[in-house]
């Protein structure tokens, strides 16, 4: 079968592997559709250099079940179910936990051999395109109840991609006024039609400045969402005292906390528990998930994919991968 190897940096290769077997409890899910994550960014880069080569890549997909034909959403984290963490309720830490595309084989892949505790049913009126962006829906779900805002709390998110822009959507769901903080204007644009109050284009206005004068005491809750180490380090200026940020993904950088009276900080990467509430979410069309992505490719096209996403000129948000 084919499938997208991670051969090392900027050297990810559509190759020909062996096809996995439906063996024990697994069922073979043959691969509909997936979406390329900042994390499989990361990696083409060459940033996260413990990255064990010829590895399947691929977290966020939905296929169909070969022994039911059902369509599914696939789960990328597998979880023991009785060590501390997932005891905890916390299966994201599970000490025996796979990540799916990153410490084992992915769903960039014709078949995947899954467990089915990890398939999500996808019901008829999601399609296959909306079942690929599941990952981000999930995570901004997680970071929003971990934030736990009060109605017209003020959210600054900064970063408007699509994690970014799904957590504007959620947080305006959640009754909260969002400011969405971007570089590119298109981005911004976007951040109003998915909810945001106000939105702040970085190269042209002071974020700390622009947020403090819309909030009078800086902002309530702060999201960071860009992912570099500059806008790690603005987070402690744009939350007010005892406010609470949420590092997502990278989060290298050093925090000046100093005038942050008693703020909260944390970080979040993933979450595989809301993906139920996710699929429900868009099935409902209160999640509008097809409005990110800008464009789509065949498996056979994944350097392609992956050319497109690192161009600007193309102004790419989610890039779709079909069978
Ligand atoms: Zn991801
Ligand atoms: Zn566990």
């Amino acid at each position: 079968m084919k499938a997208a190897v991670y051969r090392g940096p900027h050297r990810i290769k559509i190759e020909e592997m062996p096809e996995p077997e439906a063996s024990g409890r697994k069922v073979l899910v043959k691969f509909s559709a997936g979406s390329i994550c900042g994390t499989d960014m990361h990696l083409y880069r060459g940033d996260w250099r413990w990255m064990k080569k010829g590895i399947i890549l691929g977290h966020d997909a939905c296929g169909v079940r070969e022994d039911t034909g059902e369509r599914v959403v696939m789960v990328p984290i597998v979880n023991c179910g009785r060590c501390y963490f997932c005891l905890r309720g916390l299966p994201t830490y599970c000490i025996k936990g796979k990540f799916y595309g990153l410490t084992r084989d992915g769903f960039f892949a014709e078949f995947k051999a899954m467990l089915p505790r990890s398939l999500i049913p996808l019901p008829s009126g999601v399609t296959d395109e909306e079942g690929a962006v599941m990952e981000p829906v999930a995570l901004a779900l997680r970071v929003l109840d971990l934030l736990s805002p009060n109605t017209q709390d003020w959210v600054t998110i900064v970063g408007q991609g699509p994690i970014g822009l799904l957590m504007t959507k959620i947080a305006a769901l959640k009754g909260c006024r969002v400011i969405a903080v971007d570089l590119e204007d298109y981005r911004l644009e976007l951040a109003q039609k998915y909810g945001a109050d106000a939105v702040v284009n970085a190269q042209r206005e002071d974020t700390v400045k622009a947020v403090r004068e819309l909030t009078k005491r800086g902002s309530d809750l702060v999201i960071e969402a860009a992912g570099t180490m500059r806008t790690v380090e603005q987070t402690p200026f744009l939350v007010r005292k005892a406010g609470k940020v949420a590092l997502v993904g990278e989060s290298k950088g050093y925090l000046n906390l100093e005038d942050a009276d008693e703020a909260l900080f944390f970080t979040v990467y993933i979450s595989p528990v809301e993906y139920p509430l996710a699929v429900e979410l868009i099935a409902k069309k209160a999640v509008d998930v097809k409005g990110l992505i800008t464009h789509r490719f065949r498996l056979e096209e994944f350097e392609k994919a992956l050319k497109t996403l690192e161009d600007p000129q193309e102004k790419p948000l989610k890039v779709v991968i079909t069978r």
